[in-house]
């Protein structure tokens, strides 16, 4: 059971966008962990909307590794520039990343990188690890932060932002008219 549903999230690296993709993930996996209920079914609604399989085993020991995975993973994505997001990326991947291990779960799967321990690692351990991978190389790739956090009061969700537009500074367009709204306001009370 722990093998096979392993195996289905690793198949995302097969893909050309894998970086991209497991980067998505992270950020749907820390607002579930961090700005939502964070309950198991939460977490397991992710996880199958990116590929995963049933039957997902989450004991509250799983949560709560999750969650500090989330919390660490935050970090990156606070980090306001490309010298201090890959400072955080680096110091993560030298406390969490095993080296780089090519993997087939068994024959299951075409051969794709891990860099967490094993292919049974704990779900929190995979999170931290594959996630930092991820992140890493879109960073590499843009030379830029790989995402930000919403700057709508009260929101601070993550986000990805890549390209080489200008930066993003909400999560969606909710927060970005709410923000606005709030702005206009701020210049209505004062008069302008
Ligand atoms: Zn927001």
């Amino acid at each position: 059971m722990a093998a096979s549903s392993k195996s289905s999230k690793s198949s995302e690296y097969l893909s050309g966008r894998s970086a991209r993709t497991a980067a998505q993930r992270a950020v749907e996996l820390i607002v579930a962990l961090r700005h939502e209920r964070a309950t198991a079914a939460a977490v397991r609604a992710v996880l199958l909307r990116h590929g995963e399989r049933e039957p997902i085993g989450l004991s509250e020991r799983d949560l709560a590794q999750l969650r500090s995975a989330a919390a660490e993973l935050t970090r990156v994505f606070a980090a306001p520039d490309a010298d201090s997001a890959a400072a955080v990326l680096n110091e993560l991947l030298a406390a969490w990343a095993h080296p780089p291990r090519l993997t087939t779960h068994g024959g299951a799967f075409a051969w794709h990188l891990h860099v967490d321990g094993d292919d049974d690692a704990p779900y929190g351990e995979w999170l931290l690890t594959s996630s930092c991978l991820a992140l890493a190389m879109l960073l590499a790739e843009w030379q830029r932060p790989p995402g930000g956090i919403c700057a709508a009061a009260s929101c601070g969700r993550p986000f990805l932002d890549l390209g080489a537009g200008d930066p993003r500074r909400y999560c969606g367009t909710r927060c970005a008219t709410r923000a606005r709204v709030a702005a206009h306001r701020a210049r209505a009370d004062r008069g302008e």
